[in-house]
């Protein structure tokens, strides 16, 4: 056994120092960023990706062909779900295509079963496949890294996500494996259980810092995927050098996602007069389910329920519904050009540069906390 003494990092042990900066507005920030992958064999002169590279989630509720429509247009990325069936994504991703479908990865996983529907889809005339999210629970089995390779000889033009993973070496072997972009996080996520079924984890601003700095020496890329909890610590994700930051939670509770809204009625602790005397208020409360990936609910929905030797790593919860996610898009954005202005960024690709993390115990005053 042996313990690494330096203390690593969480979005919660970190703030971003503010910095002289010759901005004016958080208007002249441009979150927009171009990228070439390492891999994927392009055709095209210039860079293969130019887009707000913020990403929903695979996830039920988040990964829907609603959601990357919806955040397609404002130039945010989806990976879908991968239990959509192989005639609705052939038609999504049919060059024909009324939308626009360049910022949306088709996901799977490594068993027989996904490589087979990936191929059929992959190989239907007139479907065009830009990016393909493989995505595991655990991405440190030789059996992943094998799969990676298999799918880079086998598909040389499409941009390979891989993950997941916290640490450098491995970012490294799955890039010379064939991955274009590592997705890094093991445990942080908003309904992910991992950490408490098993133990295992790695604080996620830490695991981005290190997995950044192995990939982009490799000429690779970084996904900080998860633990995000707030637009803050999508910038701390960024600043910390994430070239693409993976969002469940903050994405969950919207239309797009197609989640049943269900109401909840509470008494809210006022009351009112009537002709018979006083009543309480009761006031209603929309909340959408909303479950990790492998949780109790994932696994009855997709797969006919738990197998016996595997044990939930996933959590199911409501979260408040929250409308439209364009609002949410809004708001995150917002947070995000104005985390570039306090640190004198005037594009989100030098927000990295620009940081100075200062280490903290206390994120924000609670005094407040429980009001509006
Ligand atoms: P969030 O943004 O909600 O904090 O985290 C989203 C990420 O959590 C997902 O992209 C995925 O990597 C991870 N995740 C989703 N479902 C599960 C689950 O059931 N168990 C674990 N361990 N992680 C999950």
């Amino acid at each position: 056994m042996r313990i690494e003494e330096e203390k690593k990092l969480d979005y919660d042990s970190v703030l971003i120092r503010p910095k002289r900066s010759e901005l004016g507005s958080r208007k002249e920030v441009d979150l927009y960023r171009e990228f070439s992958f390492r891999n994927a064999k392009s055709d095209a002169n210039g860079p293969q990706y130019h887009g707000v590279p913020i990403m929903a989630s695979n996830m039920d509720g988040v990964g829907t062909f609603e959601i990357a429509e919806a955040l397609s247009e404002h130039g945010l990325f989806t990976c879908l779900i991968k239990s959509y069936d192989e005639s609705d994504l052939c038609e999504f991703f049919h060059v024909d295509a009324v939308k626009h479908r360049e910022h949306v990865a088709y996901s799977m996983g490594i068993a027989q079963h996904d490589y087979d529907k990936f191929k059929s889809v992959y190989n239907t005339e007139k479907v065009k496949l830009k990016y393909i999210c493989v995505d595991v629970a655990n991405g440190y089995s030789e059996r992943f890294s094998e799969f990676i390779k298999r799918l880079r000889d086998e598909c040389p033009d499409v941009v390979i996500i891989a993950g997941n993973v916290v640490t450098g070496e491995m970012t490294e072997e799955l890039i010379l494996s064939g991955a274009d972009i590592v997705k890094v996080g093991i445990g942080p996520g908003s309904v992910c259980t991992t950490r408490i079924q098993t133990g295992v984890g790695f604080p996620q601003v830490s695991a981005v810092i290190e997995c950044a700095d192995a990939a982009h020496g490799l000429g690779g890329h970084v996904i900080a995927d998860g633990g995000c909890t707030n637009p803050g610590d999508v910038s701390k994700a960024f600043a910390a050098g994430a070239d693409f930051v993976m969002l469940g939670g903050m994405f969950a509770g919207h239309d797009e996602g197609g989640g049943e809204v269900i109401s909840r009625y509470y008494k809210n602790g006022e009351v009112y007069k009537t002709e018979s005397g006083w009543e309480d208020v009761i006031e209603q409360r929309k909340f959408v389910q909303f479950y990790g990936m492998s949780s109790k609910a994932a696994n009855e929905k997709h797969f006919g329920g738990l197998k016996e030797y595997r044990s939930s790593e996933g959590r199911e919860i409501l979260v408040p519904y929250r409308g439209e996610i364009l609002h949410t898009v809004q708001d995150l954005l917002g947070g995000i050009r104005s985390t570039c202005t306090y640190a004198g960024a005037k594009k989100l690709k030098w927000l990295s540069k620009c940081t100075t993390f200062v280490k903290t115990d206390q994120q924000f005053n609670t005094v407040f906390a429980n009001q509006g």
